[in-house]
């Protein structure tokens, strides 16, 4: 059915539906009165964040800190999501309702299963043209589902929010979510959020240069309700589209980079509060990142790396806070945000947590949005500190703007999409956090370069730091740390090392039965006691574990769940730690149980031999030399450079069999494979580019393939 079908489908139910008393939904029955009294039925898990606070805190206590080591496999549901010879990374959380498992995939899939059997009730494939990938900075990701009413809500990667009908999977309604499609590299990764009577969707970008907004739909209909713009348009285009606009424009040079778009999307978890009657929205990085290159009389630029609160009837602003003024790093405040009750200073206040990658823990006074305290959880060079009045105090030492400058911390952020937990019972936050620091430099020539990567600089940090001569390179050494943080106190408890590789540690659960768990890349899910640290169990899984793991109930059992399967950021360049390495990798739901067995593995990683390559007519050391740059600028940033770490979740390009290399242009520019994910490059990418490419890629497959035959090399991944 084409979506104009869908959609007339669609519209004709709704005016029956309406004619009629509205029936009850099957399932995914949550709604706001369910979601309040969340605590009152531990069992369910209802949101991505477990309940309206989102603490990804389970009250359930059957698995404890005694029992953990008994903890084994219950069942697995394959996600199949592979596309070609790819497959995606999985980042979303599960909502488990009434024995129903409900989580998305790469691209806007949605994965139901029985959540007691792994036993799949539906399934849906937004059908996303594969060459749509092209845009999306960090893998086809998506962080999850809402479920509301019968509904389930998803954002696809080419920018629909789609409704499903929560007991079929049948779409009801799409709605085109973008601006300017098809001239801007917008994505959705995120998820929606519910909020009173409408569902919110933003979306991702920054990085290529898009302009951020949220918007509101009728959780019905899909009809608009409102947007929300966090950065200005260019004000000689048109009047500012709400009066937040307005005021945000003053933060701004009047020769801003308006043709970048400005960043500053939404692409993490937002939170909806009944208590306050009011929406949280965490907003990213500017674009290009240094704000000299992107406002070049600087200014705070509002409404980047800011907390939001938004008024879910009309979507007007109540409060904001910006947590990095004239965001040059890529310090992006969408991470996940909690809503408790602390006592500060001996009273109780109604507080929102957050610890964005700039590395500061945040607790601001969440009804009036006024700064309660700020503490760096990691080592933080950037500023020196947050005043008085709710500032950072910005450190010089982190201009990269006349010379290259180290800063801590990275791109890669402090704590970055993978959900913290906090545990009322402990009265501890629980981060996945990275020490890291990188070298930052400016790159003074650049021009907006519409559908390409605008990031005005260059960074090296992570793998990359190996590089690096000494004492940098100790110096700029990766910790992946569990951090348990008093948010109280602002003062560390304890910290656990889960892995030296970025993103080693995934997303947190925290119980009340004094337990924190944690997967990891290198495929193990760890069990940790909420109140020391102390590890408990490990249980090998052989798949990368970056999702957030849930918990809930059925028939008296409690069950631990989580999505894995690498991707994401590492896409391009599997970390060495990571269990796709070891193991053949792909998307899988794994849910575990007391008294359960041991956890299957996946096949071992096949490692094939480099193919001969072909002899090509015109390869010239000039040719390859030229390829190579080209190859960096446009292939690198999914398929990976050559070399010892090149395993990744795309073709290896350095042993490509003979009848790739005989289809190489086609494919390139041709777009033959773009339904597997490999879009056309042809509007950036000539002829005679692919030629060059094709011989850098020739010289450097003769060569791994005469190393590995001499012993001295290792096969293709
Ligand atoms: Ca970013």
């Amino acid at each position: 059915m084409t979506a104009r079908g869908r959609v007339g489908r669609a519209l004709a139910l709704g005016l029956l539906l309406a004619s009629c008393s509205e029936p009850a939904p099957l399932e995914g029955r949550v709604d706001l009165e369910r979601l309040r009294s969340a605590e009152h039925e531990p069992g369910q898990w209802l949101a991505l964040g477990g309940g309206f606070r989102a603490e990804r805190f389970s009250r359930l206590a059957q698995i404890d800190a005694d029992n953990a080591a008994e903890l084994g496999f219950a069942w697995e549901y394959e996600a199949r999501s592979r596309r070609g010879r790819v497959e995606h990374g999985q980042e979303a959380t599960p909502i488990v309702v009434d024995g129903v498992l409900y989580v998305s995939g790469p691209w806007g899939s949605v994965f139901a299963v029985d959540a007691k059997t792994g036993a799949e009730r539906w399934r849906y494939d937004p059908e996303v043209d594969g060459g749509y990938a092209r845009h999306a900075c960090c893998d086809v990701v998506n962080r999850g589902v809402a479920v509301w009413r019968g509904r389930v809500y998803v954002g696809t990667l080419d920018g629909f929010l789609v409704a499903l009908d929560a007991s079929t999977g049948r779409e009801l309604w799409r709605t085109d979510t973008l601006i300017e499609r098809g001239a801007r590299a917008y994505t959705i990764t995120g998820p929606p959020q519910v909020a009173k009577n409408v569902v919110v969707i933003g979306n991702s970008g920054a990085e290529f240069g898009v302009r951020g907004y949220v918007t509101a739909y009728d959780l019905e209909s899909g009809a608009q309700a409102w947007r929300f713009f966090t950065v200005p348009g260019d004000p000689a285009l048109g009047e500012p589209e709400h009066p937040e606009i307005a005021a945000a424009l003053e933060t701004w040079d009047r020769d801003s980079s308006w043709e970048s778009g400005l960043g500053g999307t939404v692409w993490g978890e937002m939170v909806y509060d009944p208590e306050l009657d009011r929406l949280y929205v965490g907003t990213g990085n500017g674009t290009p990142y240094p704000v000299w290159l992107r406002s070049p009389s600087g200014g705070d630029n509002l409404y980047l790396a800011s907390i939001l609160a938004l008024d879910p009837d009309d979507g007007r602003l109540i409060w904001h806070y910006q947590t990095t003024p004239g965001e040059s790093w890529d310090y992006t405040a969408t991470q996940n945000l909690i809503l408790a009750e602390l006592p500060i200073g001996g009273v109780a206040r109604k507080v929102i947590l957050q610890a964005p990658k700039n590395g500061f823990f945040y607790v601001l006074d969440r009804e009036t949005g006024e700064l309660i305290s700020a503490r760096p959880f990691v080592p933080v060079s950037w500023a020196s500190g947050i005043d008085a009045s709710g500032r950072p105090v910005a450190s010089a030492t982190a201009s990269y703007r006349n010379a290259p400058a180290i800063v801590f911390p990275t791109q890669a952020g402090a704590h970055n999409w993978q959900p913290m937990a906090f545990s009322p019972v402990t009265g501890l936050v629980y981060i996945p956090a990275r020490e890291q620091g990188m070298v930052m430099a400016n790159e003074p020539f650049w021009r907006f370069a519409p559908g390409e990567l605008n990031l005005g600089s260059v960074a090296i940090y992570g793998a990359s730091a190996e590089r690096l001569p000494e004492p940098e390179r100790t110096r700029l050494e990766t910790r992946e740390l569990l951090i348990a943080w008093d948010p109280v106190a602002q003062r560390e408890r304890f910290r656990v090392p889960v892995g030296s590789e970025q993103y080693a540690g995934g997303g947190v659960l925290a119980t009340a039965g004094n337990l924190v768990v944690q997967g990891t890349s290198a495929g193990r899910l760890a069990l940790y006691r909420a109140d020391t640290g102390t590890r408990l169990a490990e249980i090998e899984v052989g798949t990368a574990i970056m999702a957030a793991p849930v918990s809930y109930q059925i028939d008296g059992e409690q069950y631990v769940a989580v999505i894995a399967g690498l991707g994401g950021a590492v896409a391009s360049v599997h970390p060495r730690e990571s269990a796709a390495w070891r193991y053949e990798n792909y998307g899988r739901i794994l849910a575990w149980k007391l008294g359960g067995g041991p956890t299957p593995l996946p096949r071992p990683r096949e490692i094939r031999a480099i193919p001969e390559p072909p002899v090509l007519p015109n390869l010239s050391a000039a040719g390859a030399a030229r390829g190579e740059r080209l190859f960096v600028r446009h292939c690198a940033r999914c398929h990976g450079g050559r070399g010892e770490s090149r395993l990744s979740s795309y073709p290896d390009l350095f042993g490509l069999p003979a009848q790739t290399h005989a289809a190489f242009d086609s494919i390139v520019r041709g777009g033959s494979l773009s339904s597997a994910g490999m879009a056309s490059f042809a509007d950036v990418v000539s002829e005679a580019d692919a030629a060059a490419i094709q011989s850098y890629l020739v010289r450097e497959q003769a060569e791994l393939r005469a190393a590995s035959a001499s012993g001295a090399g290792r096969g293709s991944p």
